[in-house]
């Protein structure tokens, strides 16, 4: 009697024993979960999201969050797969920066569906009732900055004018591009209308611009198009309105593949995103300008993002007005974009940290 009993209170600790380990795992799961954040960032391809990725998950990691950090390689369906194992591991916050901005509509449902807010990173989110803010630089500035480059380039290398450019633009599927295009477009408009600059081949339609999926081999394969088209005869290129590095990197190889040569007569390339091989560009004279978002900054305020939505507090914005998404103003936070040249490369991108003088040698 006293034997079975005793064999009884040991099969019931095991049972209870077994059962507090199971409940504990459900704690530690959910504990897990209410930590969780997700950050799907859109490619490796790009020197900036790596930055990004790894200067969010520091952060997050050292305020106490566990992250689950996911890149998508510029493929739609993988990010949208990857958000979606977030929303099921049970993540409480998501940053997204979309690899095309309206593809994720019904994941962020879901996402909206299960409790889980939205934080849109760089790049808005559009199309979607489900995001809350928008942590971004000053997108049509960036814009602004590109095509102010340009002008001082071409004033700088090639007199007065008028001068005969090419437009490039970004990714049709990111919201981005617009707004670069249009705050470059600020600036070159009125001097196109004067007709000081002429775009010989005529293509000024973002349709017609767009670079797909930010691709420097698309953007050189059109260069080199151009460049047979309207410069065989006689025409000399001045410059090229470049959004991104990647692309201008393919720009310029195309014009050199041509025959224009750096130190002599290569047209004025601006870009953005201080990356290291084209400030190396930029050193050597073939590349004028770059734009350099600190991705330092931009993590930062994201992360300030993250933690304010799971302390159920208000994050700081400072724009209420710019960034309709189609459903609704999404509340932002603008941070500065900075244009960069050889004469102060060394100030904005190496003194302040954003590259190592290794980086560029
Ligand atoms: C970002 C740029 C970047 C581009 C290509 C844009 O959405 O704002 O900084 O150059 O994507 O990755």
């Amino acid at each position: 009697m006293c034997r079975r009993s005793s064999m009884k209170i040991a099969k019931c600790a095991a049972v209870l024993l077994s059962l507090g380990y199971t409940l504990n795992v459900v704690a530690c799961t959910q504990q897990g979960a209410r930590n969780l954040v997700g950050i799907a960032m859109p490619t490796k391809s790009s020197e900036r999201w790596i930055k990004d990725g790894a200067t969010m998950r520091e952060l997050l990691e050292n305020k106490g969050y566990q992250v689950d950090l996911q890149y998508g390689e510029d493929d739609i369906p993988t990010q949208k797969s990857q958000i979606e194992n977030m929303i099921t591991k049970g993540a409480r916050v998501l940053v997204i920066a979309p690899i095309d901005a309206s593809t994720l509509s019904s994941t962020l449902d879901n996402a909206a569906a299960a409790g889980v807010k939205v934080i849109s990173y760089d790049r808005l989110l559009i199309n979607t009732d489900a995001v809350s803010f928008y942590a971004t630089f000053d997108n049509r500035k960036v814009g602004q900055l590109q095509a102010e480059s340009l002008l001082e380039g071409l004033r700088q290398l090639r007199g007065e004018g008028p001068y005969n450019i090419e437009l490039f633009a970004g990714s049709p599927d990111d919201t981005n591009s617009f707004y670069f295009y249009s705050g470059a477009m600020d600036v070159l408009q009125p001097l196109i209308d004067d007709q000081i600059i002429r775009i010989p081949s005529g293509q000024t339609a973002q349709a017609q611009i767009g670079t797909l999926r930010w691709d420097g081999a698309v953007a050189q394969a059109r260069m080199d198009a151009i460049l047979a088209a309207n410069y065989s005869a006689g025409a000399v290129l001045d410059g090229v309105l470049s959004p991104y590095d990647g692309i201008s990197r393919g720009i310029i190889s195309a014009l050199k593949a041509f025959g224009y040569q750096p130190g002599q007569n290569l047209p004025v390339v601006t870009g953005q995103d201080a990356e290291s091989s084209s400030i190396k560009l930029i050193i050597r004279g073939e590349q004028y300008s770059t734009i350099l978002k600190d991705t330092r900054e931009l993590a930062a305020v994201a992360a300030s993002m993250v933690d304010a939505v799971l302390k159920d507090t208000q994050p700081e914005i400072n724009d209420t007005t710019t960034y309709h998404n189609n459903v609704k103003v999404v509340p932002s936070y603008l941070l500065e974009p900075y244009t960069v040249t050889r004469e102060n490369y060394q100030e904005l991108v190496i003194d302040s940290g954003y590259l190592e003088p290794r980086d560029i040698q």
